[in-house]
């Protein structure tokens, strides 16, 4: 594929990028004549900014990593998305991310536009102090794109509250005053939101509800199989079977589990409080991590990283539905091969657009000095996650589309709307 690339990526670092790129390629065909001359605004990110972020270590020597933030689109309202931390993070990944933000908030019409950051750093290796000044650091050279009007970060892998509280208390120092619609995914008293923590893994259960609804699959005595037992993995698993699903296998950086009858999440969640992962858990049997894709199930989760639905596993996959509590975990090779299988794959730009819903909650509240119930969050949440998901359901019966383009053609468009009203300047 002739892709235009922006000349600070090569074709060998183009990474998940790449993913995304295709994703836009696959949805310009079914896209309004009259948005056609703006798409190319979807191929570039608006701004990539990279930052070197130097920290003094505990032992006194100084260390530096890599951070970046990417603004991918604005035309809908301030740039929004979450911050990761990982060895892995690339500006291709961050790029990706933010794109992905971009077309999520369209779809379940939050008013931002997308944006994404990460440090490439393995925090695990990090004492608690060590990793409060990479965050502060960080912020600091950032600052120049942060606001409660201009781009608000939130948690995404290997951050969490106490990250947020950090980023928001050194944007507050640098302002003089307290700002805490600058960031969201807070502590509550801190200005963050009931229903924050679970509302990824609460909208993964919802988009999977409706799209179980709609083939006549009940959610009671359902197998899941789910990626990932952080935020989003470990609050999907549960509200699965909260609502009478077995989850049947699961799979974390530490291991693979299986167990028929369905893992108890709570003895799960208390033995890796204490052992620090998977190994030695009585409760299921321990599976190789490639037999984990074979496991016959209702609904697969993958809620962990990208990249990890391809074309090595797809054809073996024995789930009926894919609900992608990820980012871009589906490669658009499988995604082929998953469409004429008859595997339905609920996009990640819908199922897991729960957080940042929230997230908007959160800024609201924020801005209005006026709290919610988690009652009446959880409520309009699920209100919003199953209108965007019956929306697109509807696109792509009526236009034989898989759910994913049906949700590009969805996003893209408010997107592009929004950028044709708002014209070239100057
Ligand atoms: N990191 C989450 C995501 O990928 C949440 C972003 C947010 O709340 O801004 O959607």
């Amino acid at each position: 594929m002739a892709y235009t690339l922006p000349s600070y990526l090569s074709r060998e670092n183009v990474g998940p990028w790449e993913t995304y790129l295709e994703q836009v390629e696959r949805v310009a065909p079914h896209l309004d004549k009259a948005l056609v001359p703006w798409i190319e605004t979807l191929r570039r990110p608006k701004r990539s900014l990279i930052v070197d972020v130097p920290i003094k270590l505990d032992s006194g020597e100084v260390a530096h990593f890599e951070g970046y933030r990417v603004h991918h689109n604005l035309s809908r309202g301030p740039g929004k998305g979450g911050i990761r931390f990982h060895p892995e993070v690339t500006l291709s990944e961050v790029m990706a991310l933010a794109a992905w933000m971009t077309i999520k908030n369209a779809v379940v019409q939050v008013p931002y536009g997308g944006a994404k950051g990460g440090i490439r750093v393995d925090p695990k290796r990090l004492s608690l102090a060590e990793l409060e000044r990479l965050t502060r650091r960080y912020t600091s050279e950032i600052n120049i794109l942060l606001g409660p009007d201009r781009d608000i970060p939130a948690p995404d892998v290997n951050t969490n509250e106490q990250v947020m509280a950090w980023i928001m208390d050194t944007y507050s120092m640098n302002q003089g005053r307290t700002a805490t619609g600058v960031v969201t995914g807070k502590p509550l008293s801190l200005g963050g939101s009931l229903g924050r923590r679970d509302a990824t893994g609460r909208g993964v259960f919802v988009t999977a509800r409706e799209a179980a609804r709609r083939i006549g699959l009940p959610i009671e005595g359902a197998r899941i199989a789910v990626q990932g037992f952080g935020n989003v993995g470990e609050a999907a698993a549960r509200i699965f079977a909260e609502h009478g699903a077995k989850v049947v296998a699961l799979q974390d950086e530490s291991g693979s589990l299986q167990c028929d009858s369905g893992i108890d999440l709570a003895g799960l969640r208390a033995h890796c409080a204490q052992a620090g992962g998977f190994g030695g858990f009585a409760g299921a049997e321990a599976i190789p991590a490639e037999a984990f894709w074979r496991v016959p199930c209702d609904f697969l989760v993958p809620a962990a990283v990208e990249n990890q639905i391809t074309e090595a596993n797809a054809g073996a996959l024995r789930a009926r539905i894919v609900v992608e509590g990820a980012n871009g975990p589906t490669t658009p090779a499988a995604d082929l091969i998953l469409q004429e299988r008859g595997v339905m794959v609920v996009p990640d730009v819908v199922a897991n657009a729960g957080g940042v819903t929230v997230s908007y909650f959160e800024w609201v509240q924020d801005i209005s000095s006026f709290f919610w119930s988690e009652a009446e969050i959880n409520q309009r949440l699920d209100r919003i996650m199953a209108e965007a998901f019956n929306g697109i359901w509807e696109v792509a019966q009526a236009r034989s589309l898989t759910l994913r383009t049906a949700a590009f053609v969805v996003g893209c468009s408010r997107v592009l709307e929004a950028r044709a009203l708002r014209g070239l300047y100057p």
